[in-house]
């Protein structure tokens, strides 16, 4: 019998707990979740401070306490939203569903005639990469707004120490 597979994206920078709950409830859903770093071109920004491979670190190392079968593959941009969900394809298992908030994300797979399901964040008010990213640069609390395992990557790589000196070259320049 088929597995029913879904697919979700985020930049993940860096992966947070509304992420993670956006995945807990999509894993009562399916037999086995697809997910894409989005964007994973991108790093060492103030926007995309964190590689592909450290965001794949994030998650993997998050979902390790959920019992589901999941996947974690970077997917860089391309310069065309009309070949972007074949691109996504081409790089992933096969999926029967995509879960996203993202209107742009939503209209190319519905196109593309894959189902599309809406994946609201959990307290979107609360968890959001923006925020934890400001409360790093202000030496804020940002801890208790991602799961631990990501704090240990965070820690791992000098994460926030990464972030200031971005933040530090960006207002010379
Ligand atoms: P995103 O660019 O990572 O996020 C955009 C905003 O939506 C962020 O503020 C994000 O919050 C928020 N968000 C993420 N998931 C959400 C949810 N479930 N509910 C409410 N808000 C949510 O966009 P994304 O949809 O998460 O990821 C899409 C990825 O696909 C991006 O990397 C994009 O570049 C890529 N993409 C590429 C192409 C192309 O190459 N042509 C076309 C379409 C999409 P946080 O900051 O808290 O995560």
């Amino acid at each position: 019998m088929n597995r029913n597979r879904a697919f979700y994206i985020g930049r993940f920078q860096p992966y947070h707990l509304g992420h993670h709950a956006v995945i807990q409830k999509i894993a009562k859903e399916v037999d086995e979740i697809v997910i894409g770093i989005g964007s994973a071109q991108k790093s060492h920004t103030l926007e995309d401070p964190f590689t592909a491979g450290e965001r794949v670190m994030m998650v993997s190392r998050s979902l390790e306490e959920l019992d589901i079968t999941y996947y974690v593959i970077p997917i860089m941009d391309v310069h065309r939203h009309a070949i972007w969900v074949s691109h996504v394809r081409s790089l992933t298992p096969p999926f029967n569903v995509a879960y996203s908030n993202n209107p742009l994300v939503i209209d190319l797979f519905s196109e593309a005639g894959i189902k599309v399901k809406k994946s609201p964040l959990f307290q979107r008010d609360v968890y959001s990469g923006t925020e934890i990213r400001r409360r790093m640069l202000n030496d804020k609390k940002w801890q208790d707004l991602v799961p631990k395992a990501v704090v240990k990557v965070i820690k791992e790589i000098d994460g926030v120490q990464r972030l200031k000196k971005l933040s530090k070259i960006d207002s010379q320049g």
